[in-house]
């Protein structure tokens, strides 16, 4: 026995967590300053701690009316319809989501390269296939609509993300309308929207309005610093926002995640430090870190070190976590997530000690 052909599946390779890295290391969690995941470095809000703390009692109930109040609550926040919000668990859920409401077997799908590995994965799970365009380095990853326009081929689904993992590039509303207006009318335009609270673009959401064929992907994973709860959603348009129902899996969304969610949308204290942090550290990274960086619209960096590989390690065993690029096809690149303005500076402190360390003419002495 055996499951279908899974040969062209990938796993998904995630930031190694700070207790599994220093379990490996002997070293103390607490002395590991976890950069690779882009996270909230100031933990969730304290009243989505509350939330979860007083829900706890009542998880032998499933997740109806939280649900339905943070449907809501989104939609109030867009000024759309709730059918138009598409809770899911995290936006990961969410592409799944467009992916069994659109593709048939051997659908094709179009992803940016590099780009986060969940596009096609979901696409694979699904029956589909994915091909990519190019977001060139030689370019510093800028992103335009002839980039995406180029490679299009009629594929169902076209992803673009704004701001783009790992590279930190945005992509004008503008090219995303004229993408939008571009596309063949049986292709989907979805719009990444994951670390959109840090850019300073508006959101595509406003774009539902107009297009029947855009839609936004949105999480509380990084701005509202609820990663370990899984709640991101899909803001579609109003023609089509009814599928949903036929292809949600029942509950999907937990009840803490509702409720820490609903929680977390109302405190904007939280939010904005998490946003002022993170335009800091960025800034203080383009600043002071001795390789070329790329100017980010998120809450990460890309750094140009050489050896990806080698450095990650080398910062890794000097406590500091960062992502090495290589899965994503840039192994001579690291992604550093914005810490808090201590871990920030510490980052910069050990990746310039590591580079240095690591440089050829170092190693020949
Ligand atoms: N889109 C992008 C571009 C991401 O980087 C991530 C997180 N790694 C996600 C979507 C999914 O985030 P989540 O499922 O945690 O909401």
């Amino acid at each position: 026995m055996q499951p279908r052909d899974l040969s062209a599946h990938e796993a998904y390779v995630p930031g190694r967590g700070a207790e599994e890295v220093a379990r490996d290391l002997g070293m103390n969690p607490e002395d590991l300053t976890k950069l690779s995941s882009n996270e909230n470095p100031h933990g969730p809000s304290p009243d989505a701690v509350a939330a979860v703390e007083s829900g706890a009692a009542e998880v032998n109930v499933y997740p109806k009316a939280s649900h339905t109040d943070l449907t809501d609550r989104i939609a109030q926040k867009w000024g759309i319809d709730a059918s138009q919000v598409w809770v899911s668990a995290g936006a990961d859920g969410a592409i799944d989501y467009l992916s069994r409401a659109f593709l048939e077997p051997g659908d094709e799908i179009l992803v940016p390269e590099p780009g986060f590995s969940y596009y096609p994965m979901s696409a694979r799970y699904h029956h589909g296939e994915a091909s990519g365009y190019r977001i060139s380095k030689d370019d510093d990853f800028e992103q335009t609509a002839d980039g995406v326009l180029s490679a299009y081929d009629g594929e169902r689904i076209v992803y673009v993300t704004t701001p783009h993992n790992p590279t930190g590039s945005t992509l004008p509303r503008e090219e995303i309308r004229t993408i939008a207006e571009s596309l063949d009318d049986h292709t989907l335009l979805a719009v990444d929207e994951a670390y959109a609270e840090y850019a300073d673009h508006p959101s595509s959401v406003e774009l539902l309005e107009e297009y029947d064929n855009v839609a936004v992907l949105r999480t509380f994973s990084k701005a509202y610093g609820l990663a370990g709860l899984r709640i991101g959603y899909a803001a579609v348009p109003e023609a089509w926002a009814d599928a949903y129902a036929r292809v949600n899996t029942p509950f999907a969304a937990n009840e803490l995640g509702c409720r820490a969610a609903l929680a977390a949308l109302d405190d904007d204290e939280h939010l904005e430090r998490s946003i002022e942090t993170a335009r800091w550290a960025r800034e203080y990274y383009h600043d002071h870190l001795d390789v070329p960086t790329w100017p980010s619209g998120g809450n990460f960096v890309l750094c140009e070190v050489g050896d990806a590989s080698a450095v990650a390690a080398a910062s890794q065993e000097r406590g500091v976590i960062i992502r090495d690029t290589s899965s994503f096809g840039l192994p001579e690149c690291v992604r550093v997530s914005c810490g808090t303005r201590e871990e920030t500076k510490r980052a910069v402190e050990v990746l310039n000690d590591v580079v240095a360390d690591l440089r050829p003419e170092a190693t020949e002495l």
